[in-house]
């Protein structure tokens, strides 16, 4: 059985590391020079840093054993420290009651605490956008002051177009009750949003991808880098071949694919004019990323902060110095990196890397976070299609995709961009491990029901320092 597996990133990789446990022909094209995706890892200055934070958690049995199978014991759990900066005050996230209090002052706790209950007595009834699922659940002034700018730098669009979906996805159940019963009785673990220690590779968080190609290749599999696929070729709904950008076609009896969904769909040669109206009307947020070499050591003790003000640009903001030691060895200097979100159309994406870094130096020290240490360099990093972007209606549009790509019976489509949703590395990984398994063992797993929303079936677990616990 030959398969073919397109991109290299946490999703692909997957795929091509658990085929290649029982199949040799195995190949992963990854468009890049290096693998990982988005969470790969990356050589700067000296030191190692990732295309922004990148914290890895599960609670599902299967994504935690293959994660420890692939990294072993080189990894470290990692205390989770990041806070929201709004208007010139930090406050830790997840919310903590008594620090909220303090920061937000009694007058604006009051009126918190008020429209929370306005909105008990009389809900919000529309919650199928972002802002009335936020204000349903938080009340009015929470929601402006710890969800609304941060949410609309991200998504570039107000958050009364937003779909709910993003909500119900990363605030999960939440609530402000529960946020109180953390902070008053400790946190009990069991929701993402409070999860307080994350594992974390020593070589950082690529190298959990970077181990896993070394597998394929071993295996008698191969990794090639640089080799950009340019379209799947279909034949009466099943795929036949695969064809590069230089024009070479390959004949697979499999593909799996995580490429953009957009681009993958605008390119196959049967596709319904439906089809194709429907995939070209998914968009897709990008993100910048100015790296800074700061001279100092200890500057704040963040993993990363969320950047709330509105005279900041930035959305977030990375310390790599606060991961693990290993990640900048012998050198003096911190590595901050701030995020930027726009769209292609935008001119903020076209803007030189100078301009850039000219930027995120000004906004830095506005933060007040360097003090009066330098910024001795500044390096850019741009992310293409990075943020499926769920405005209202997104929902009905992907289902028409999805019912096409569907039937088409050796096409497995998988991944943050390749299959439209939100995606932190875990799902990928589980997108990755069930495609395996469709191909190898004939399953029927739905790969378009894994998102952040979906429910464990099997045992739920944590990593911890001595390995998996089961829960
Ligand atoms: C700033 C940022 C912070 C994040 N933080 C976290 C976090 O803290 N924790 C977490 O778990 N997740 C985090 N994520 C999400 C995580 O990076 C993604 O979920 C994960 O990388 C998705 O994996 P993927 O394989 O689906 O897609 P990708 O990582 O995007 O990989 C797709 C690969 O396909 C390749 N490709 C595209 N087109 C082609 C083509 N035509 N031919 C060949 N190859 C192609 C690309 O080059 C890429 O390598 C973060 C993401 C970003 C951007």
């Amino acid at each position: 059985m030959k398969v073919a597996v397109i991109g290299a990133g946490p999703a692909g990789m997957t795929a091509g590391y658990q085929l290649s446990k029982s199949i040799s022909d195995v190949e992963v094209f990854e468009a890049g020079a290096s693998v990982g995706g988005m969470a790969k890892t990356i050589e700067l200055w000296n030191q190692k840093v990732d295309i922004g934070p990148h914290r890895f958690f599960s609670s599902d049995n299967r994504i935690n054993e293959l994660w420890l199978e692939v990294v072993g014991k080189d990894y470290e759990m990692v205390d989770r420290l990041t806070r929201i900066y709004y208007n010139g005050k930090f406050f830790h996230y997840p919310i903590k009651g008594m620090d909220a209090l303090k920061n937000l002052g009694l007058w604006e706790a009051v009126k918190c605490v008020s429209y929370y209950g306005v909105e008990k007595i009389n809900p919000t009834k529309d919650i199928s956008t972002f802002e009335g699922w936020v204000t349903n659940r938080f009340g009015k002034r929470l929601y402006q002051i710890f969800f609304k700018t941060y949410t609309e730098k991200l998504w570039g669009i107000p958050c009364n177009v937003l779909d709910a979906d993003f909500a119900a996805q990363r605030i999960k159940k939440f609530s402000l009750g529960e946020a109180m019963k953390a902070a008053l009785f400790g946190n009990s673990g069991k929701h993402k949003t409070l999860v307080d220690q994350f594992a974390y590779p020593h070589g950082g968080t690529g190298e959990v991808y970077e181990r896993m190609a070394a597998f394929v290749n071993k295996q008698g599999g191969r990794v090639a880098l640089k080799s950009p696929v340019h379209r799947i070729i279909t034949k009466n709904k099943k795929v036949v071949a695969v064809e590069f950008q230089d024009g070479i076609v390959k004949e697979y009896d499999h593909v799996v694919s995580s490429m953009p969904i957009t681009q993958m769909v605008s390119r196959l040669p049967e596709v319904p004019a439906n089809v194709l109206e429907a995939a070209q009307s998914l968009k897709f947020r990008n993100t910048i990323i100015v790296y800074l070499n700061v001279e100092a050591k200890d500057l704040f003790p963040d993993n990363w902060l969320y950047m709330h003000s509105n005279d900041l640009r930035m959305g977030r903001l990375t310390n790599f110095r606060n991961w693990v030691p290993q990640l900048y060895g012998n050198e003096n200097s911190t590595i901050c990196a701030l995020e930027y979100w726009c769209y292609d159309e935008d001119e903020f994406w076209k803007w030189d890397d100078q301009k850039l870094i000219d930027l995120g130096k000004e906004e830095l020290k506005k933060t007040g976070l360097i003090g009066n240490s330098s910024i001795s360099a500044g390096s850019v990093y741009r992310i293409p299609k990075c943020y499926p972007v769920y405005g209202t209606g997104y929902k009905e549009k992907l289902k028409i995709v999805e019912d096409y790509l569907s039937g088409i019976e050796n096409l497995h489509v998988i991944g943050r961009y390749g299959a439209f949703k939100y995606n932190n590395q875990d799902h990928s990984i589980l997108m990755g491990m069930l495609a395996a398994e469709n191909i190898l063992k004939g399953t029927k797993h739905n790969l378009w029901e894994i998102n952040t929303d979906y429910d464990n079936y099997q045992e739920s677990s944590v990593i911890t320092k001595t390995g998996l616990q089961k829960k």
